[in-house]
């Protein structure tokens, strides 16, 4: 006898994206899934890369058991990869009471911890956080398990999970990391190098259990973005970034490699 599954669905809000929401739920009563906004085991998300990271940081205190998967109405998706002409074998896979168990994948997740005069918050990003002068260079000394490591200056500082590696980090020249290697990635945004100020030039891949803080000289106004979202902060004192302990699920109901979806995604054809 099947398991029902509870499910929440977001999309995009658009009109191709609203009337794949509709046919999923549809589909879904049809196969028995049922409908949870507080409880959900999966979350499915129709639209592009970005309505999948709404979806994670709407459910990201729920992580332990909730699986994401992603259908994409624009063009492929490195988290939103299901065809809109998938949707009918999704919501089958999906109904035909397997369980999830033996159909996931983990990825690491960024934990971003930002202290300030009002005290410390963190937060969890899928894809990276950045850090920015907002209208200046930005100058901060970064220390890499509590040792001083350079002093930045430049644009800003990018520091990404393994599934975010494919995104800003790749227009700033970084390294591509598979999802299954517990690592976060430092790559540098324009910074300055001269006979004066010297950064190291490479992005740095931190293993598990090391840190890295950025210390911001004091009164530089700052820009952080963690994901889409852009976090209005004054006064930081200092920002620790490391591998989360906690790690985000996808529903893997098929296999597609992350190397497949690297180059499908950026080389095409061969
Ligand atoms: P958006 O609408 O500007 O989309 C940015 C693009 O990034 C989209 O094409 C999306 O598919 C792609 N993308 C998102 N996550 C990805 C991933 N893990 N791998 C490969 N491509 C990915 O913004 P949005 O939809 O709100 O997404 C926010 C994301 O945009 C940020 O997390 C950041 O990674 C990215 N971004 C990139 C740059 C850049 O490359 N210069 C600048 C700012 C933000």
């Amino acid at each position: 006898m099947p398991v029902s599954l509870n499910y929440f669905l977001l999309d995009r809000g658009d009109a191709l994206s609203r009337e794949l929401a509709a046919n999923f739920h549809r589909l879904a009563e049809e196969k028995g899934l049922r409908r949870s906004e507080n409880a959900p085991e999966v979350v499915v998300s129709i639209g592009g890369d970005g309505t999948m990271l709404h979806a994670f940081h709407q459910f990201q205190d729920q992580l332990d058991r909730i699986a994401f998967v992603g259908i994409h109405t624009g063009h492929l998706g490195f988290y939103a990869d299901w065809k809109p002409n998938e949707l009918e074998d999704l919501v089958t896979l999906m109904a035909d009471g397997g369980g999830l168990s033996n159909r996931v994948v983990k990825y690491p997740l960024l934990r971003v911890q930002i202290t300030s005069d009002k005290g410390s918050e963190s937060f969890l990003a899928l894809n990276e956080f950045t850090l920015k002068g907002a209208d200046a260079t930005l100058v901060a000394q970064l220390n890499i398990n509590d040792k001083p490591f350079e002093m930045f200056r430049g644009d800003g500082i990018c520091i990404s999970t393994p599934s975010g590696s494919t995104a800003y980090n790749k227009s700033l020249n970084g390294a591509l990391l598979h999802p299954s290697l517990e690592a976060i990635q430092i790559a540098e945004i324009a910074s300055i190098n001269n006979r004066v100020y010297r950064t190291i030039g490479s992005s740095l891949v931190l293993p598990k259990h090391h840190h890295c803080d950025i210390i911001p000289r004091k009164t530089q106004k700052l820009l952080i973005t963690v994901d889409h979202l852009a976090i209005p902060y004054s006064s930081i004192t200092s920002v620790r970034t490391t591998v989360a302990d906690q790690k985000v699920t996808f529903a893997r109901y098929r296999p597609f490699p992350f190397w497949s979806r690297v180059k499908d995604a950026f080389v095409g054809d061969i």
